[in-house]
């Protein structure tokens, strides 16, 4: 049996390094931003090369505080990818703003610059870019955009910790972006963490006070804030992980690059890697008898994932949102969207996953007919 994931066997070189870790935490008696917690955000800056890190309760919060910071007046359009995974479209949502959904490039899965400039109308005010399955987006492409049109850029970077465009980590370009620590990221906590990236000093100072109840001063609620706080245990088990977040990642590129070499060309994969510019947080190929070919896999003991079987647009949430007039756009505007979600496999590509694993599932799929 080869598993999609497995988070026990993913966390088990670092059991005895947390259970140290946790065992301090828990006798320091200090549970709420603390030493930990602003520890870890150092790290986190440092690592990606980013002034500031705020470390919030999940990377759902991560977007929405980011976006919040801005203030944006009601009924501003903010532009996001169509077929990411809907936290992004969420917080868009949760901040009564509108959201334009544009087709992603077929190649890369990621927001289509040449699409953005489209959807550009008086109202708009922000571009979400997501790095969506690890691959970073054309930031350069995106920013030149944004500048012209003096928008804001926020990045939902929860896929792509440790991912590069020219040299320079993802995080970074953005105005204000968002990371998730969800337990299967490539820098994964034991629990939901979130933070958020930026440069600009006065925006962190912001969310800081976003986060803790619009205060930074005990019981001084300057703004209509919320409680959305990284806590204490996380931060310590997510200092304990970043050091090897460079090695995960390596490993899963060389992982991506046996799939590269050896499955066969009628799976569509995803282009070749350009140094950092993708860490995998997943493998998708694309294949028209996606489900066929997910229970043959299955049957020969291989396990897979859909990310993801029904898109944003396509989601009852969405849905009661067209039919009250909140939104406009359909399913079947978006054709690209669709397929992708119609014919996309998330394949096996984790640090518990060797080389011999690997080139066993590339056997397989190769049979395939
Ligand atoms: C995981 C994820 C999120 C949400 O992160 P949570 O920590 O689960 O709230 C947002 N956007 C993308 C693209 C994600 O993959």
């Amino acid at each position: 049996m080869i598993e999609y994931e497995n988070l026990a066997r993913l966390n088990e070189p670092f059991f005895a390094h947390l259970e140290t870790e946790a065992s301090t935490a828990i006798r320091s008696g200090w549970y709420i931003l603390g030493s930990r917690v602003a520890g870890f955000e150092q790290e986190f800056a440092d690592y990606l090369g980013a002034e500031n890190c705020i470390g919030v309760a999940s990377g759902l919060d991560a977007l929405i505080l980011s976006l919040r910071a801005f203030d944006f007046e009601y009924g501003s359009e903010v532009i996001v990818p169509a077929n990411t995974y809907i936290a992004t479209i969420l917080a868009i949502l949760h901040l009564n703003l509108t959201p334009i959904l544009v087709e992603p490039d077929p190649g890369t899965y990621n927001i289509d610059p040449n699409q953005i400039a489209k959807c550009i109308t008086p109202k708009t005010r922000a571009i979400m870019v997501v790095h969506l399955y690890g691959k970073a987006c054309n930031m350069t492409g995106i920013m030149q955009i944004a500048g012209k049109h003096q928008l804001k850029v926020i990045e939902d970077c929860a896929q792509a910790h440790g991912a590069e465009h020219s040299g320079k980590k993802v995080g970074t370009f953005g105005d204000c972006n968002a990371f998730s620590f969800y337990p299967t990221k490539n820098l994964g906590a034991l629990g939901d963490a979130g933070a958020i990236v930026t440069n600009n000093s006065a925006l962190a100072e912001k969310i800081r006070k976003l986060r803790n109840y619009g205060s930074a001063v005990k019981y001084h609620n300057e703004m209509v804030g919320y409680n959305s706080r990284l806590d204490e245990l996380q931060a310590a088990f997510l200092s304990v992980k970043l050091p090897h977040l460079d090695k995960i990642v390596s490993h899963k590129q060389e992982l991506a690059l046996l799939y590269e070499k050896h499955l066969d060309i009628r799976f569509k994969k995803p282009i070749p890697a350009n140094a950092l510019d993708n860490v995998f947080h997943i493998y998708p190929i694309r294949h028209p008898a996606r489900d066929r070919l997910r229970a043959y896999l299955l049957e020969r003991g291989i396990k897979t994932e859909v990310h993801y079987p029904i898109s944003p647009l396509e989601q009852p949430a969405l849905a009661q949102l067209r039919q009250a007039g909140k939104l406009k756009q359909r399913p079947e505007d978006f054709p690209i969207t669709q397929e992708i979600h119609q014919t996309i496999l998330s394949l096996p590509i984790s640090p518990i996953h060797t080389q011999a694993n690997i080139i066993q599932v590339i056997d397989v799929l190769n049979s395939f007919l």
